[in-house]
């Protein structure tokens, strides 16, 4: 159970709707900006509605100042921070030496994250890292907890006394193809198991949508608690997320047609008005409580919001029609039916109309790599052999990065992991290597990084076995973290030498 303070005590009590509110700090350590941050929590403070006031982590792949840096000075004002804890700039020691860091400080609500692709930074572009996925960091936060914390491949005991956190993860139920949701949806079941305790979703309009993550989550047996997202834009972010420019969101052109027409009749307060009525319509779908965020908005107009969803009171669905702005040609797991409400699940999903292209290199890797057959056994002495000295090793491993770099564009990691996706390479194919399924920022089945080309786990959707669904994907076993001692080896030699993750992956999976 989670360390009880404001934040946890109102998310766990199913009778409390709780809110939080999303701050984002930019560069420098002080200033204009970060005073407004913490008059915001001051104010925020006092009212008392807000439960956490989460800080996010160089948010959009831009530095900024880290989210620890106000969290302690937040916590001052009475409100529990919320940090988010974004994964592409840290590798595994520093995951775990800021794990560390926040509890020794007692910031124990943590949002984990992979985060978007690193911006432009000093001189250039940040080195992306990427090391963990959300996945594996809610696990490794879970075996701090348990005790069963190990390092490197063998069984050890812990050196440190076990560790709490409460753990957020975050969903996507706002993508509009059938690849990218069904992904969204099974990793979310990937994150659960491995031990998120709550979820926030990313920010949407379309009703449709976020009643179909609440019947998704029910229908699955999950009860952990779970926040919508309400962002409320102002008509030039809402333009510039129109066009694509935020990673992961597909913003709705009716919306900002309805802001512009706004603007022109001078509402100011329509778009404060509608962040009042998408909670009170959260609310009454189920959720237990939303995220509230926005750009340039004052704490009068977060209070503005707080107090006019108090006097909507619980009769909401008369409010569903004002806040609904689905995106056009959206694939709907749940499809809506005449009465605008979710219909009944969808069946009959469409992976693997490519699996056909798999399945030569299918048959190779149980030639050579599913014991025992006669050839694998004969590839396995090769291998054994070749190991022995450094000059058959060289041979060997020469002619490994030949052909798989001819048929796979293979970097030599030294661990690899064809066999688990659809024999296309995720070091090579993914830019933020991810082992255990998407991030949230691919748009159009286009990938985050490289808009022109398919995102990786598209092409692994469409390669899938046609009988794949949500659910067996979702309890996959997990892919534990690379060893990237093992870079630039041979990974045939690693395999039959028992040095990869196939040695500890039923071990690493027995628990899940
Ligand atoms: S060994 Fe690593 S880099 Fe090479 S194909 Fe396999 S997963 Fe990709």
């Amino acid at each position: 159970m989670p360390t009880q303070n404001i934040f946890t005590t109102s998310l766990f009590n199913p009778n409390e709707f709780t809110i939080t509110y999303e701050l984002v700090p930019g560069q420098g350590s002080g200033g204009r900006r970060v005073e407004k941050l913490l008059e915001f929590a001051a104010l925020a403070g006092q009212d008392g509605r807000i439960k956490a006031l989460s800080i996010t982590d160089n948010a959009g792949g831009h530095p900024a100042l880290a989210p620890i840096a106000i969290g302690s000075e937040i916590r001052k004002t009475g409100i529990e921070p919320l940090l988010h804890f974004s994964l592409k700039d840290k590798n595994r020691s520093q995951i775990e030496s800021h794990l560390f860091l926040y509890h020794r400080k007692n910031f124990n609500n943590l949002l984990v994250m992979g985060g978007d692709f690193p911006r432009i930074s000093y001189y250039g572009q940040a080195r992306p890292v990427f090391d963990l996925d959300s996945v594996q960091t809610l696990q490794l936060m879970r075996d701090m907890e348990e005790g069963t914390y190990r390092s490197g491949v063998k069984s050890d005991h812990p050196r440190f006394d076990p560790i709490t956190f409460n753990r957020g993860c975050v969903v996507s139920p706002f993508k509009v193809t059938e690849s990218e949701q069904v992904w969204q949806y099974a990793k979310f079941l990937q994150k659960t198991r491995a031990g998120a305790h709550f979820v926030v979703t990313q920010l949407g309009y379309d009703i449709c949508k976020f009643e179909e993550f609440i019947r998704f989550l029910r229908e699955s047996g999950i009860s952990i608690p779970v926040l919508g997202n309400v962002f409320v834009p102002s008509l030039a972010v809402a333009k510039y997320m129109g066009k694509g420019q935020v990673p992961g969101v597909v913003f709705p052109e009716q919306l900002i047609h309805r802001m512009e027409q706004e603007q022109n009749s001078g509402n100011r307060e329509a778009r404060l008005v509608r962040a009042a009525k998408l909670i009170c319509v959260l609310k009454g779908l189920g959720y237990s409580g939303v995220h509230l965020g926005g750009n340039g908005l004052s704490f009068d107009n977060v209070k503005f919001i707080l107090d006019t969803f108090e006097e909507l009171g619980s009769n909401w669905e008369p409010h569903r029609p004002d806040v609904h702005f689905p995106v056009a040609d959206a694939w709907y797991l749940y499809p809506p039916a005449r009465t605008g409400a979710c219909g009944t699940k969808k069946t009959g999903l469409t992976p693997g109309r490519n699996n056909a292209a798999q399945r030569p290199h299918l048959i190779t890797h149980n030639l050579l790599f599913s014991p025992p057959n006669l050839t694998s056994r004969l590839f396995g002495k090769l291998c054994m052999f070749c190991s022995r000295t450094r000059l058959r090793t060289s041979v060997l491993r020469a002619f490994e990065r030949w052909i798989k770099g001819l048929l796979f564009h293979c970097r030599m990691c030294g661990d690899c992991t064809l066999e688990e996706s659809t024999y296309i390479c995720p070091q090579s194919g993914c830019p933020k290597n991810l082992l255990n399924g998407p991030c949230g920022g691919s748009r159009n089945q286009t990938c985050e990084v490289f808009p022109d080309r398919l995102c990786f786990w598209v092409r692994v959707y469409n390669r899938l076995d046609p009988r794949s669904d949500i659910e067996k994907l979702g309890s996959l076993p997990f892919m534990h973290p690379k060893n990237w001692a093992l870079d630039q080896t041979s990974s045939w030699i690693n395999f039959y030498n028992g040095t990869d993750h196939h040695r500890i992956k039923f071990d690493n999976n027995s628990k899940q």
